[in-house]
């Protein structure tokens, strides 16, 4: 069931956007880098359609999705189509034929298994190559899922030989109240494997900030914000 209520009535959306992109704006101002350098993409779990098309007209052109039958469930209302869509949440090898011609970019690549699914479905769909982000568990914290830091490389090598996966970065949710320290070893990360030029790898996309720390991972090198409540109010 998608809960309409949630809404906050006072804080539109349109409002909401133009306040974060100018978040946004200063972040990369403050850090000397271009506003146009960075993607804001709303995130849609629980949020209904209406909401979410207001998003698009107010000029968002990327979407998170973290639910496979949510998803499933809403995409038919949706103003736009899979080229602005990425998946972003935990996903189970079983249910990546589901989605797979329906994203962009799937952000939540956490293991060999999945990847190989990945590679396998991309294949079946006729699809020549396929951009994912490898998810890092930067925290090491075992309630979040994401790869341990030390396997990225592992992961990295799997995904060039599979031929039609192209890793384009690294995504991570980092512990509450720490983000600051852990953007940092992201951007760290990040440039590790990018100077490694691992095969078929762009190692253009840093997704890490969300809306109660996306200013900071701007300033830390974030190339892509992943906001869903500052956008759309609280999530009941
Ligand atoms: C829900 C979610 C977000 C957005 O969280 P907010 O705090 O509401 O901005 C970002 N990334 C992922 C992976 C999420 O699941």
């Amino acid at each position: 069931m998608i809960n309409s209520s949630r809404h906050t009535e006072n804080n539109s959306v349109a409002e909401n956007i133009a306040r974060i992109n100018e978040n946004i704006m200063n972040a990369c101002y403050k850090s000397g880098r271009s506003f146009s350098d960075v993607s804001l993409m709303a995130v849609t779990k629980t949020v209904d359609e209406k909401y979410i098309n207001q998003a698009y007209d107010c000029g968002i052109r990327l979407f998170g999705e973290n639910r496979v039958q949510e998803f499933l469930d809403k995409r038919g209302n949706y103003k736009y189509s899979s080229e602005n869509i990425h998946f972003i949440g935990h996903l189970q090898t079983n249910k990546v034929k589901y989605i797979i011609d329906k994203v962009n970019m799937i952000e939540s690549v956490d293991s060999v298994k999945l990847a190989a699914e990945i590679s396998k479905q991309v294949s079946k769909s006729g699809i020549d190559m396929f951009d994912i982000l490898i998810e890092v568990n930067i925290g090491e914290e075992e309630s979040k899922s994401g790869i341990n830091p030390a396997e990225i490389r592992q992961l990295a090598d799997f995904i060039a030989g599979t031929g039609n996966l192209r890793l384009r970065g690294l995504m991570a949710i980092p512990p509450v109240g720490r983000s600051d320290y852990f953007f940092a070893k992201m951007k760290q990360l990040f440039v590790d494997i990018k100077d490694k030029n691992v095969d078929n790898s762009i190692m253009d996309v840093l997704s890490m900030g969300m809306s109660g720390d996306y200013v900071s991972a701007i300033e830390n090198g974030a190339t892509l914000v992943r906001i869903g409540s500052a956008i759309f109010g609280k999530r009941k």
